[in-house]
């Protein structure tokens, strides 16, 4: 594989006579496999560089996909002045992650709109597809995609893709879970396992550092790395190259030089065999399969293009917390994402609330003598239908793995303080991923017969079918064993109509998305719970 940067900067684009070494312009990335399939990785400043070179290039007849972290503006601003997208003929495929009630276009379209540019998304005259993404695997081509949820202030998805023998791993923009890791010290436990196995043996790693570890406690929350974790992930994950990338504005050409020698000194004391470079505007890398080692496969796998709308249709979170301005924030922001909340006080009233909504997430406040959330955790898993399937996610003022978190059966941590956008992209990734294992137990294993020469999108959702019966590469706690076999069979109803619906209308609006999904919750109630719906409705 062939990676070219065409903007290695953070946050803001940040041209003048300090940064014309390693690039003023902000996150862009072009792959290309050996067959030539065309990637681009987000689409910052950095992809108008990257546009006119394909325009110079003959952009007739050009067919790419772009990836999208997150929409944050300097991962997206590239794309209104991408001007293979404005060429008849050409066909782009767009993939970004899926959002709650907001679809990738319609983020896509908002930086559009008439208020901040003259020209709207739907003038685009280039064939444009577009994809809403959980976590998962899917096909481009030869390239096999994988995505998974990095921890950031806005939904944001890392990929990893895999040709040629080799693994490219993209993951910008993410902070650490655990803040001494942000500082450089501390294991590599709970969540940051998860990331590190999803970045585990990559021949390249182009990885979030806008920070350094010195920098990191006045950043904490802010959603981004330090130089020092950023290695670190790299030697525990067996990486061959880590590129470190989205620069600090206010890190000057030099400031990174020295930055990078201090780093490599570091690596050479300890006789490390990782290979550390920072990401140069322009700069390409060819990246061979080494004889020693190819990438690692993954087990099983997951569609990541699935249709979740009739599992998110039921969505609701627990909630435990005793500050009472705080709980009523999470409310508001559960609320705004269109998703129930239960408030429960004791543990008797969280398990009659378990047994009759099934909530999707536990968020449990632990500050101890006044609240035990600890307590509470372990009430949660003692339930004959928990089986550690919940996730829980504990609010602490410290990471407190140490005193029992792990054995009590915490999923992950919310560490004050905290943004409500972090909190909110928290509970987003939380909901989407039951919903996603919720529908993995519902695929119909002989979906994939009878579907004759399917179109692409249809070979994808047959792969999913096939994908579906294996396990989570990275089995999340809380997630399994979660629906009675009634359930399975409405669920499977519902992701065959919802297939259908999307087949005969691809362009969702919210409007279409919530009709479609309450039809399709309608329709596959069971009579009681149609019944119980319906009184709910009216107040009894
Ligand atoms: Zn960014
Ligand atoms: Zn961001």
């Amino acid at each position: 594989m062939r990676v070219q940067f065409w903007g290695a900067r953070g946050s803001i684009a940040k041209p003048g006579p300090s940064t014309t070494r390693y690039g003023g312009n902000t996150s862009c990335i072009e792959i290309r496999s050996a067959r030539g399939t065309l990637i681009i990785v987000d689409c910052g400043t950095g992809g108008h560089a990257l546009s006119e070179k394909l325009m110079s290039a003959g952009a007739k007849g050009l067919r790419g996909h772009i990836l999208i972290s997150h929409t944050h503006w300097d991962h997206i601003q590239g794309i209104p002045f991408f001007a293979p997208l404005f060429v008849p003929g050409n066909e782009w495929d767009i993939y970004g992650p899926k959002g709650l009630g907001q679809s990738l276009r319609e983020a896509l379209a908002g930086q559009m709109q008439y208020t901040y540019f003259p020209v709207t998304l739907d003038q685009c005259d280039a064939k444009i597809r577009y994809h809403d993404l959980v976590e998962g695997t899917f096909d481009i081509d030869e390239i096999k995609v994988s995505t998974q949820y990095l921890n950031h202030t806005a939904l944001t998805l890392g990929y990893r893709l895999e040709a040629d023998g080799v693994a490219v791993v993209y993951a910008c923009d993410h902070e650490p879970h655990s803040r001494m890791l942000g500082c450089g010290h501390g294991e590599i436990t709970g969540q940051d396992l998860r990331h590190a196995e999803f970045v585990n043996c990559a021949d390249l790693l182009i990885h979030d550092a806008q920070y350094t570890a010195e920098e990191y406690p006045a950043k904490v929350g802010w959603g981004h790395s330090s130089v020092e974790y950023a290695v670190k992930l790299g030697q525990y994950a067996k990486v061959k190259r880590v590129a470190l990338t989205h620069h600090d504005p206010l890190r000057d050409d030099d400031a990174i030089d020295r930055l990078l020698a201090r780093i490599r000194a570091k690596l050479r004391e300890n006789a490390s065999s990782l290979d550390v470079f920072a990401a140069v505007e322009g700069q390409v890398v060819e990246v061979a399969q080494s004889p020693e080692t190819g990438p690692t496969p993954r087990a099983g796998e997951f569609q990541a293009e699935m249709p979740i709308e009739p599992a998110l249709a039921e969505s609701s979170v627990l909630l435990r917390i005793a500050d009472r301005k705080m709980a009523a924030a999470f409310s508001e922001i559960i609320r705004a994402e269109g998703i129930h909340v239960e408030l429960f006080s004791d543990t008797d009233e969280a398990r009659t609330l378990i047994a009759n909504d099934r909530p999707w997430l536990a968020i449990l406040e632990h500050d101890p003598p006044r609240i035990d959330g600890m307590e509470a955790c372990r009430a949660i898993r003692e339930q004959e239908n928990d089986q550690e399937q919940l996730p829980v996610v504990m609010i602490a003022a410290q990471e407190d793995q140490a005193s029992g978190a792990a054995a009590a059966g915490v999923t992950d941590w919310l560490i004050k303080p905290f943004t409500d956008a972090y909190a909110r992209t928290k509970i987003r990734a939380w909901v989407l991923r039951t919903a996603c294992q919720s529908m993995r137990e519902a695929i119909p294993e002989d979906e994939e017969r009878g579907l004759a020469r399917p179109s692409v999108h249809v070979q994808q959702r047959r792969r999913a079918g096939v994908r579906a019966r294996e396990s989570c590469p990275m089995p999340q706690k809380g997630t399994e064993k979660r629906r009675s076999p009634e359930d399975v069979i409405s669920a499977d109803k519902s992701a065959l109509l919802w297939m259908y619906c999307r087949e005969i209308a691809p362009f969702e609006t919210p409007i279409f998305s919530n009709k479609v999904g309450e039809l399709i919750a309608r329709a596959t109630r069971s009579p009681s719970e149609n019944a119980r719906a319906i009184s709910a409705k009216l107040g009894h």
